[in-house]
């Protein structure tokens, strides 16, 4: 991590190895290759200097012993595989020559171009028309189901985690605050604050009616509040929530952070 950024503590567990602490010639192997990253922006994984064909071939034999043309082969197959067609022309094309949908679907390509164990997908829909979204997600999800990739989607959108996840996490204030099966978690949340992002979705039922919101503000993370993140903004913080609450189990498969969940 670049400085002032450090580690200070836990674990970063990936495929029974933590991850804290190994040099960086070994992170080097792994990024990219074995674990891939997808950015909300495209621009932060595409030079807008080089043609995709460059980019993706330099991506494949930075980690595999292979000729150009097999690099240049396996890119065009990838750029076909995520929908982009006349794939064999696009690759001779600079990212500024595609729209954004397009953009982002290189950038997937890149990504799975080494069939990793993981990708983490930052918000990387978000800038997207909800069209091109959906389009995206059902390649990634296909793909991903091709290669046993598994995938961490970081997400504002309840719809999209709906429709994509098999498990869900909810993160308050830097922390997992409940995380389970992504039905359960989405139709019965325990966490008052999974409660509130849930019930602040519009919906058909409640027509004409206000719709509810969280009260109260997100606090800096340079200055938290005593005890639970969220008490400040919690209907149902009392007394007990001036500590701070540790992940408990209870429902099966169902992990939360509160001293008086919705059970
Ligand atoms: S611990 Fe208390 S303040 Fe925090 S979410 Fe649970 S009830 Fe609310």
């Amino acid at each position: 991590m670049d400085s002032p950024g450090q580690v200070i503590g836990g674990h970063i567990l990936f495929k029974g190895g933590d991850l804290v602490g190994v040099p960086e010639p070994q992170m080097q192997r792994l990024r990219g290759n074995r674990i891939a990253m997808i950015f909300q922006d495209p621009m932060m994984t595409l030079n807008p200097v080089l043609r995709i064909d460059t980019q993706m071939i330099e991506t494949i034999r930075t980690h595999e012993k292979v000729s150009r043309d097999e690099a240049r082969r396996r890119s065009r197959d990838m750029l076909g595989r995520i929908g982009i067609s006349s794939a064999e022309e696009r690759l001779k094309a600079y990212p500024h020559q595609f729209s954004g949908g397009m953009r982002q679907r290189v950038s997937i390509a890149i990504a799975l171009l080494h069939k990793p164990d993981l990708i983490i997908a930052d918000e990387p829909t978000t800038a997207l028309d909800v069209t091109i979204q959906s389009q995206i997600l059902y390649e990634v999800q296909k793909l991903c189901r091709e290669t046993s990739t598994a995938l961490i989607w970081i997400t504002h959108d309840l719809a999209v985690i709906a429709g994509l996840a098999d498990t869900v996490c909810v993160m308050y204030a830097g922390k997992i605050v409940e995380s389970g099966d992504v039905d359960p978690v989405l139709d019965e949340p325990l966490h008052p604050y999974t409660r509130g992002l849930i019930g602040s979705v519009p919906g058909h039922s409640r027509r004409g009616e206000p719709l509810p919101q969280i009260p109260g503000m997100i606090p800096s993370l340079l200055n938290l509040p005593e005890g639970c993140t969220f008490r400040p903004r919690c209907p149902r913080a009392d007394d007990d929530c001036m500590e701070v609450p540790e992940v408990t189990s209870p429902l099966h498969d169902r992990e939360v952070r509160c001293f008086h969940p919705h059970i």
